[in-house]
């Protein structure tokens, strides 16, 4: 046998995705899963019927790398109809998921040795893929109540070896919907120093009240050095479809496509034009699971905080981020499993998006709530029901 592991040096650290460890905590303790984000309820069935007939149809085969031409134009479309920016189709790529394209920048746009200024707590792919890319992390952090970030910690982690502003609006986990002053602060910078910016915009249309998403790309002078990323899943909630795309201008796009061509070279025949029918003629579906969002989150903030914790009510995305250090928890992690076997709830613990897991994240739990309400009353009735203090 080998003692020492067969896997490359590139894996170190990086481990599973949180979300399946978790999804599959939920199922060997029969928990009600407030984890992974996933909606339980499927997007428009006038969509589900443009796979039917895209695959009776024929489209079974491989499709245009770049992406299905009526997805290209609907991306289009929806980025002048939303936003007023004027693409062509060389500002586009679909890929598979925005995951795939977070991939693909990070592939195809950093060196071995290029710094990469992340906000955390920070979505785990973008750990992996830095690492990939062999870039080296440079955080800076969102922190509690306001989750909004120091402008002199980001001139700080700026150095002459950055390349590139990770940037992830609204913010998954802690559900912070950038201002525009904040994202000024970055174009600033970016200006400065020259960098290119990679914004995951995946729930773009999903915020609440009066905050209203700015894409970043539409700052002045910042399209020309942003590659913006979104996805199906999270506006139509079809997250497996895995149907994403990159936007931007066509040196940087080629370079995500560079990379994405050896990922997986094409993405899901079938679903593109469907996806294309939702982006054309299912803006209503999205702004309705917007508002149905707002009633759940209220929902679960209120009662959380009825449950005695401390709860930072997000401005967009599926989540909710509490503090369970007043239920007298220090780790995150450890409450997390003990909640799936004593409560039957899983949710994610948010240490696991920051650098430093003992640092700021540590008491910090993150609830989705993107699921039907009986479901979310399960999950609240089983939390009542047990005394979850330490
Ligand atoms: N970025 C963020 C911030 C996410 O929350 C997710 C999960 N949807 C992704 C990227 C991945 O998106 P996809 O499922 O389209 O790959
Ligand atoms: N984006 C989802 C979340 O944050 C999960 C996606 C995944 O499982 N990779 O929960």
């Amino acid at each position: 046998m080998t003692e020492h592991s067969r896997a490359a040096r590139r894996l170190d650290g990086v481990g599973s995705t949180i979300f399946a460890e978790m999804s599959a905590l939920a199922v060997r303790t029969g928990s009600v899963n407030l984890g992974q984000g996933f909606p339980d309820k499927s997007g428009p069935d006038t969509v589900i019927e443009a796979v039917y007939d895209a695959m009776r149809a024929g489209r079974n085969q491989y499709p245009p790398g770049r992406g299905t031409p009526e997805l290209v134009d609907a991306v289009i479309r929806h980025q002048q109809r939303h936003y007023g920016l004027g693409l062509a189709p060389e500002n586009v790529v679909v890929t598979t998921g925005a995951t795939e394209a977070i991939a693909g920048a990070l592939l195809g746009l950093v060196d071995p040795g290029d710094e990469v200024v992340v906000w955390e707590p920070y979505y785990d792919s973008y750990r992996a893929m830095i690492q990939f890319a062999g870039g080296v992390r440079r955080p800076v952090t969102l922190r509690a109540p306001d989750y909004r970030f120091a402008a002199d910690e980001l001139e700080a982690a700026v150095t002459d070896r950055t390349k590139l502003l990770l940037l992830n609006t609204p913010h998954n986990p802690t559900g912070h919907v950038f201002d525009r002053a904040e994202l000024e602060t970055v174009a600033d910078v970016a200006r400065r120093h020259d960098l290119v910016v990679v914004t995951d915009e995946v729930y773009e249309h999903l915020t609440f009240d009066d905050h209203e998403h700015v894409p970043f790309a539409t700052l002045p002078g910042m399209f020309e050095r942003t590659v913006t990323i979104s996805s199906s899943g999270k506006t139509f909630s079809f997250t497996g479809w895995k149907i994403g795309w990159a936007t931007g201008p066509a040196d940087l796009v080629a370079a995500v496509e560079g990379a994405k061509n050896w990922l997986s070279y094409s993405s899901g025949a079938p679903f593109q034009p469907a996806i294309a029918q939702a982006l054309d003629h299912e803006a209503a579906f999205h702004e309705q699971l917007r508002e149905d969002l707002q009633k759940k989150r209220d929902y679960l903030c209120d009662a959380l905080a009825a449950l005695g914790l401390d709860v930072h009510v997000p401005q967009g995305t599926y989540f909710v981020t509490t503090d369970v250090s007043s239920w007298g928890h220090a780790d995150g992690k450890a409450f997390c499993a003990a909640l799936a076997e004593r409560a039957r709830v899983v949710a994610i613990p948010n240490q696991v998006f920051y650098e430093d897991e003992s640092s700021e994240g540590r008491h910090l739990i993150r609830w989705a709530f993107c699921k039907e309400q009986d479901v979310l009353e399960e999950g609240v009735r089983r939390l009542r029901g047990v005394d979850l203090r330490a």
